[in-house]
């Protein structure tokens, strides 16, 4: 009997798996790979998808997502086996024996942030809890979720209308957000734009309806230009990586259109350019270039290089009046055209986010530079750089460091990150000065509790204010644990003792 090839949705297999693996790294364990295949394709014999494809499909298909990102073996060989111990007969137990305690402590937990029940309070947030603790434990078990719910989005037509509006919603409002937190811009975009049909219908063919003709047109008109660019390039004698153009994310252009009153004029970046270089340098001899030949829209030029975003995403842009015809005497120009320019490693950061720094290099499981990232990140990188060896590193990897800090909700449900041991007053002074210098109490997970209370991990925090205190407690210098809200104090009480002293001495004059 012949074997049945299994196919993800978009016809990969496990030897399209091997052949991204071995790209990012030649020396990855592929064995193991394969063992894990075909151990969850034997588990999952005889179970079908909602849609009637073999259950198999999915698992690889997730799998093939998590080795696109470059993630090392473990988490590819996690994202094979993660439905296993929950929708078949073979157990944790199992995986542990035949593949590891690492790699079943990541199918571990990807099971039980799926089982994790509603708890009451607001689904937001403890949707949100779920995620960031699940974080604080490795952050590849949010990797491997991600893959997983991609997947589960690009098979959803198969699903009943209520799941479909309850996965999408919950993709575009908890895992987008936090896609886009983790640095990883095309993840979010994924997550929203397959959403966005089953969230927003009406909107979505509304959409496609409006910019479908336009944008054909844009394509159209973005081939031709992308020859001219490369030919002037070549002209000026400039190496650049790759030169391609792109459609913008569906969703966000949404959001974009109606902030503009709907008015599809005011969008200029519909499609994009996209310029790949090797060094900083040609980033700007690019730019010079471009200008030449273009009319650049004034202020439309944004040098993200020199000035980063806050998330750390690097770039130069521009907008220009593109000539329409090209290789002409007298150049017309016309088309509005977004140009975005930059080095290979900016544009990995700004694809994969965290993930761009767990790729390897020669052969080694190697951290890169993060660049300017939320300073957690950059705790780990400063770890990284003390670690000799490899068991080492790999265990730093796996965000142990994220113990370090925590992650508290606001109860909107706003995320504040916090040192750990960080107290309510620290928690106060975070989310303002004002709400820090009026606090007299707090409810941590709706119970009444001290202002020295160590706070913990999910916690949802309210304080409670008193517009008559008179501002913070000396005695609080003593627990808490930011300097933030010890700066902050102090300055209260020195302003507060300066003025006392005046009025003792304007006393004493009198
Ligand atoms: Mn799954």
């Amino acid at each position: 009997m012949q074997e049945e090839i299994i196919r993800t949705i978009d016809g990969r297999t496990i030897d399209d798996l091997v052949v991204i693996m071995k790209k990012h790294n030649p020396q990855a364990d592929l064995d193991l790979i394969v063992r894990a295949f075909h151990f969850t394709k034997d588990a999952h014999a005889g179970q079908q998808r909602k849609s009637g494809e073999p259950y198999m499909t999915h698992p690889l298909a997730t799998a093939i997502m998590l080795a696109e990102l470059g993630l090392d073996e473990q988490t590819i060989a996690a994202g094979l086996l993660h439905d296993v111990p929950e929708d078949t007969q073979r157990t944790l137990k199992d995986i542990k024996k035949i593949f590891g305690k690492d790699i079943a402590f990541l199918v571990e937990s990807v099971t039980k942030l799926g089982m994790l029940k509603y708890r009451g309070v607001d689904r937001y947030i403890e949707n949100l809890r779920r995620m960031f603790i699940a974080m604080a434990k490795d952050v590849r078990v949010i990797l491997i979720k991600f893959a997983d719910r991609i997947n589960n989005l690009q098979t959803l037509d198969a699903l009943p209308p209520e799941k479909q509006h309850r996965i999408a919603l919950e993709s575009m409002e908890i895992y987008a957000p936090i896609a886009n937190r983790l640095g990883m811009g095309n993840m979010k975009g994924q997550l929203e734009d397959l959403s966005f049909p089953f969230v927003y219908p009406e909107e979505y063919k509304w959409m496609m309806k409006k910019i479908g003709p336009r944008l054909k047109e844009k394509e159209a008109f973005m081939q031709r230009f992308m020859t001219f660019i490369r030919n002037e390039f070549n002209i000026h004698d400039l190496k650049v990586v790759s030169v391609d153009g792109r459609t913008k994310h569906l969703y966000s252009l949404y959001k974009k259109l109606l902030k503009h009153n709907r008015d599809l004029s005011e969008i200029y970046d519909l499609v994009a350019l996209r310029i790949i270089v090797n060094d900083v340098a040609t980033c700007y001899a690019a730019l010079g270039v471009i200008h030449k030949i273009c009319k650049p829209l004034k202020g439309r030029i944004k040098d993200y290089i020199a000035q980063p975003k806050p998330n750390g995403y690097q770039s130069l842009h521009t907008t220009v009046f593109a000539p329409t015809q090209f290789f002409h005497e007298e150049a017309v120009y016309g088309e509005i055209i977004e140009i975005q320019i930059r080095t290979l490693d900016m544009h990995k950061e700004a694809e994969f986010g965290i993930a761009a720094h767990w790729q390897y290099k020669e052969g080694r499981f190697m951290p890169e530079k993060m660049g300017q990232k939320l300073h957690w990140m950059n705790e780990i990188v400063e770890l990284q750089k003390q670690v000799q060896d490899e068991k080492q590193l790999l265990e730093t990897l796996k965000i142990d460091v994220f113990q370090n800090y925590i992650f508290v909700f606001t109860p909107k449900g706003d995320v504040i990150e916090l040192p750990e041991d960080s107290t309510p007053v620290d928690f106060a002074y975070r989310v303002h000065t004002d709400l820090g210098n009026k606090c007299v109490g707090v409810k941590i997970n709706d119970q009444i509790a001290s202002l020295q209370t160590r706070l913990k991990n999910g916690d949802v925090v309210e304080i409670t204010t008193d517009s008559h205190r008179k501002g913070p407690s000396a005695s609080w210098l003593e627990f808490v644990k930011t300097n933030a809200a010890r700066s902050a104090i102090r300055q209260y009480l020195n302003k507060q003792s300066r003025g006392l002293l005046e009025t003792f001495s304007r006393a004493r004059k009198n």
